[in-house]
């Protein structure tokens, strides 16, 4: 290890990481350390209906791609542009750092003037994603701060907050407190 490099055990880190990592902290944690709840499968099964449904046409036209640790599943090569799906019925700045680190992982791996496109279509709205140069210099320190967190023995303590309700640790999380307390 050189002089200088944080100490803990560096990890390929997803776009998914990015997004927990705006969320909640212990729920990155919780994601990272192979935690996983059984009913995220749901979630996860849930979102492909969404790109299915709203999307049945565009597989010939977009690229999956998987690069550094991110799956992206709509990739238009022509215009350089990834399409981030959601199926939320908020715009979310866990979803726009998600598209950044998308885009910056492209740079990184060569892939220049590549911009984002998140859409929304429960609430028939997109909104453009742009990597600038302050958010690349954020993004290399989030980067070192999710490999901390993710790094620590211990797990980020319980924070309630209005999103508990609709996380799938919510059981995990409120459990483990009912048997503390
Ligand atoms: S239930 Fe709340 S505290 Fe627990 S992981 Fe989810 S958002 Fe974080």
């Amino acid at each position: 290890m050189c002089v200088g490099e944080p100490e803990f055990i560096k990890i390929m880190l997803s776009g998914t990481h990015f997004n927990y990592y705006m969320v909640c902290k212990r729920k990155l944690w919780l994601f990272a350390n192979g935690i996983n709840m059984e009913h995220v499968s749901d979630l996860v099964f849930e979102g492909k209906l969404i790109h299915e449904d709203s999307y049945p046409q565009r597989s010939s036209k977009y690229e999956e791609i998987e690069l550094d640790g991110i799956k992206v599943d709509f990739y238009d090569p022509k215009r350089k542009v990834i399409h981030e799906i959601k199926k939320s019925n908020k715009v979310e700045a866990a979803h726009m750092w998600q598209l950044k680190y998308y885009i910056y992982v492209f740079e990184r791996n060569g892939i220049d003037g590549v911009t984002g496109i998140l859409e929304y279509p429960a609430l028939r709205k997109t909104q453009e994603v742009v990597l600038s140069d302050m958010d690349r210099e954020q993004i290399k320190e989030m980067e070192v701060d999710i490999q901390r967190i993710i790094s620590d023995n211990s797990c980020p303590s319980l924070q309630k907050k209005g999103i508990c309700k609709n996380c799938s640790y919510f059981d995990f999380c409120y459990i483990q407190e009912e048997e503390v307390g």
